[in-house]
């Protein structure tokens, strides 16, 4: 009876290899040992894993895989939403800019204050406050723009509102201030023979061009000078020889007048004065080629042209009424 040819089992439909043993003459069953099976398996992952890693690699340097456009894709958004920021904060200054210029140019100048300047406020931060943003990517001088932008602006938000803190009590001081600024006349119209202007002119004593820092009135001698705003007499009057007997005015909130060349005067350093009281008279003293009065308004220093000063609106009626009244009140002052 021949051997059986090992029969192959019809029911498994698994793949089998055999192999003829000459000793036997049979074929077997080649079985593989399961730790071989289970090393080629994971060199095939292995070998699998290398290939699909070599691909990906060879993809994402040609090609954006979608989580590399989804980041860069938020990236662009970042850069919109930086670039929308730093609009806002220049929008911002801009204001501020606009809030300060109004600030200066109206509120303070209409109080005769100073403008306002807190050392190192308009100073940009050491370099080294930012270095810290430096050390990162193409972006950082952008978010080291919005930095630098948003600590400016606090600086000077923080100057304007203390500058606002100032001039709150000068609003509450409205008042008083209405009658201290200059705003009359400081003699009578009637008895003005000719007006010498404010400004350029040839000088009437030397000659060449010399800058005249007040109004001339000329007029009799003796004729009543009275202070154009409430203030203070002050003590020791600044400017040159040339005036005379002069007397100055402090009238707060940055105003000071000058009455020179006088004959008399009227009043004592230190005294309170009200508007359209006489505090002397017409003259000739200092250097002067006829009775006149030099008359200036001074606003923080500066010499400005005292036209600007006397109430236009006013009429020859108002000015004796309330060179009248002042008569009156002279005697309540202090
Ligand atoms: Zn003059």
């Amino acid at each position: 009876m021949p051997p059986e040819p090992n029969r192959r089992p019809m029911a498994k439909k698994e793949h089998k290899r055999y192999r003829f043993n000459p000793q036997t003459l049979t074929y077997e069953v080649i079985t593989i040992p399961f730790r071989v099976r289970f090393y080629r398996l994971l060199r095939k992952i292995l070998i699998a894993f290398i290939l699909a890693s070599l691909a990906n690699l060879a993809f994402s340097y040609f090609f954006y895989t979608p989580k590399m456009y989804r980041i860069n894709k938020q990236r662009e958004e970042l850069v919109l939403q930086y670039n929308l920021l730093n609009n806002r904060i220049h929008a911002a200054t801009a204001r501020l800019d606009d809030i300060r210029r109004r600030d200066n140019g109206v509120y303070r100048a209409l109080f005769a204050v100073d403008t306002m300047n807190i050392q190192g406020v308009y100073t940009p931060y050491p370099d080294a406050k930012y270095a810290s943003l430096d050390e990162q990517d193409r972006f950082a001088p952008m978010i080291r723009r919005s930095w630098t932008d948003i600590d400016a602006l606090g600086r000077r938000l923080y100057a304007e509102s203390r500058s606002l803190d100032d001039l709150q009590p000068m609003a509450a001081d409205k008042e008083k201030m209405t009658e201290s600024v200059p705003a009359i006349w400081p003699l009578d119209k009637r008895k003005i023979r000719s007006i010498g202007a404010f400004g350029g002119r040839t000088d009437p004593v030397y000659g060449g061009r010399a800058f005249h820092e007040g109004m001339d009135f000329s007029g009799p001698v003796g004729t009543p000078i009275y202070a154009t705003g409430n203030g203070r007499v002050m003590i020791n009057p600044t400017g040159y020889a040339g005036y005379g007997r002069q007397i100055m005015i402090d009238h707060g909130f940055g105003y000071r007048t000058r009455y020179a060349h006088l004959s008399r005067i009227a009043v004592i350093p230190g005294q309170s004065v009200k508007r359209g009281e006489k505090i002397g008279e017409l003259g000739n003293s200092g250097k002067s080629t006829g009775p006149h009065l030099h008359y200036e308004v001074i606003v923080r220093g500066t010499p400005v042209n005292p036209v600007n000063y006397f109430s236009k609106e006013m009429s020859d009626a108002d000015f004796a009424n309330i060179i009248a009244s002042a008569r009156e009140t002279t005697f309540e002052v202090d």
